[in-house]
């Protein structure tokens, strides 16, 4: 950007009143500017430079003032940054020397503007506050965000010049340090291998193991493990702490799951394992009982370097360098086909897995966020629900009973609580039989919904259940679809919420 524009910024700032137009203004600003002049351009919007104070005196300014002008094209903010640069490591009249040829290029306006820059005086009615308010609005974070953000870097050129190099889910790993833990990157469900190869390319698959997830950090000897909601566990893992200590590099932090194992070296149910985390005595016994392996999964940090902000690709390859033994690594593959990706996930499941994870190979590591880069594929459940309701199709659907509400019973066995809805699976034979028989028990309706006493049973498939403020119950299953209309069994024989809070880690409370 040249210095020119610069100036002319700051007297639409000037001009305007109120501090939304002012943000508006400096946002437009943000956008002119190049990566490379990003760090110094946001200290001169908000009225400094990036050297702090020149130690020129008024004398010196005023000679600059007045120099004679001998080019016509404005200089560039790098340029000027440069200029800037050397005068404050020149001494005394040097200062003036150095920048002398710089002046001679300026605008009297733009002399001028340079001076109170210099000396800190601008009058333009947008400091800090506004460009901070700013650039938050330029990467739509919250003000408290940001202001979490500028903690970390006390600096706006520097804070917002590394937003705009690592992109913005980057201020979750502002000063990533050891023993200070981040939170871990999480996964949104995908329902089937199909529909990831449908919508993406280039992904991993690695196993989903039903373990605890284990953020380990190592400064020399020291090593700390933290767990997915950030607690400390160190001390109920030991072994790990020794495992941490013989990896080949100092500084790291690795993210994994700890898995529970039998005598077979298979994993143990995830209740099993938890032991492990709840029981704060006997450990040593607990160690013999529940014997863990790690299995590391992803580097956040080696050695000094972040590399949360790299690939997948990359930070894998760095993890396979440090942790050598395999028996300590996730195991993954990069299918070439459907075929390779479905028998990856039958041999998961057959070793006792949860499912299989999706990975993006040139996503980065997004501290606590659930976005399209990690997906998971877990086994199907299934379980019997009532039908509480029925909504009436549309299109193809039109003139049947269809998206069913679904319901179990409560804990004392004597109430429905609904867990979802769901139209999925249903055949053409049992959106006949549907239609024709729920009215027989309707209690009431509505333009779109049949409610009915429930006497009807079907078998539901689902792969998670999940915490829902939707419903009475408190949770909703993901991906749920008829299987079967249980023309066999009653409605008081159903499944219970109980049977889904197994299910459902959330709702045991368990980390
Ligand atoms: P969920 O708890 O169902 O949302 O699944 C995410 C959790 O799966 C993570 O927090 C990890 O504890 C766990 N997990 C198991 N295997 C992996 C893996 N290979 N990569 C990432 N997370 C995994």
């Amino acid at each position: 950007m040249k210095f020119q524009v610069l100036v002319e910024y700051s007297n639409r700032l000037r001009r305007v009143a109120s501090r939304t137009e002012k943000v508006n203004i400096i946002v437009d600003f943000l956008k002119d500017l190049s990566k490379r002049e990003a760090a110094f351009g946001v200290k001169y919007i908000s009225g400094v430079v990036r050297q702090g104070k020149l130690n020129i005196a008024w004398k010196g300014l005023s000679e600059l003032l007045n120099s004679r002008r001998r080019g016509l094209d404005s200089p560039s903010l790098f340029q000027i940054d440069k200029y800037l640069d050397k005068a404050r490591s020149a001494k005394g009249r040097d200062k003036i020397r150095v920048l002398l040829p710089l002046f001679e290029r300026l605008s009297k306006q733009e002399r001028k503007y340079l001076v109170s820059l210099i000396v800190g005086e601008l009058q333009q009615g947008a400091g800090e506050g506004l460009v901070k308010l700013a650039i938050a609005k330029f990467f739509d974070l919250s003000d408290e965000e940001i202001e979490r953000a500028y903690l970390q870097k006390p600096d706006i050129g520097e804070l917002f010049a590394y937003l705009l190099s690592k992109g913005k889910t980057a201020i979750e790993t502002l000063g990533i340090r050891i023993f200070s833990p981040v939170k871990p990157m999480l996964a949104q469900i995908a329902e089937s291998i199909d529909d990831v190869f449908i919508e993406y390319d280039d992904f991993a698959l690695e196993y989903k193991l039903d373990g605890v997830r284990i953020q380990v950090h190592r400064n020399e000897d020291d090593v700390r493990i933290f767990s997915r909601h950030l607690r400390d566990i160190t001390s109920h893992f030991p072994e790990l702490v020794e495992t941490a200590r013989k990896l080949p590099v100092r500084e790291f932090i690795l993210d994994g799951e700890a898995i529970g194992i039998d005598a077979k070296g298979k994993p143990v149910p995830f209740q099993v394992l938890a032991r492990r985390t709840t029981r704060k005595k006997d450990i040593t016994k607990m160690q013999k009982q529940v014997p863990i392996l790690p299995q590391f999964f992803d580097a956040l940090y080696v050695d000094g370097d972040d590399l949360t902000g790299r690939t997948y690709v990359e930070r894998v390859k760095v993890l396979s360098d440090i942790v050598r033994n395999k028996r300590h690594l996730t195991a993954r593959m990069k299918p070439i086909s459907k075929d390779d990706a479905v028998d990856f996930y039958t041999t998961s499941l057959k070793k006792g897995n949860e499912g299989v994870m999706v990975k993006i190979l040139d996503s980065t590591y997004r501290p606590g966020k659930r976005g399209k880069f990690w997906f998971k594929i877990k086994s199907a459940h299934t379980i019997d629900c009532a039908i509480l309701a029925a909504e009436w199709g549309h299109g193809r659907r039109r003139g049947f009973l269809s998206n069913l509400h679904l319901g179990v019973l409560d804990e004392t066995g004597s109430k429905y609580l609904m867990v979802g809805k769901t139209f999925k699976g249903l055949t053409d034979k049992m959106l006949s039989w549907l239609t024709d028989n729920l009215p027989k028990y309707k209690l009431h309706e509505d333009r779109w919904t049949v409610y009915v006493k429930p006497e009807v049973v079907v078998e539901i498939a689902f792969n998670e259940v999940q915490k829902s403020p939707k419903y009475e119950s408190g949770v909703a299953l993901r991906f749920a679809r008829v299987k079967k209309i249980r023309d066999d069994k009653t409605a008081k024989k159903i499944n219970t919420i109980l049977d889904l809070g197994k299910l459902s880690r959330i709702s045991n409370g368990i980390e």
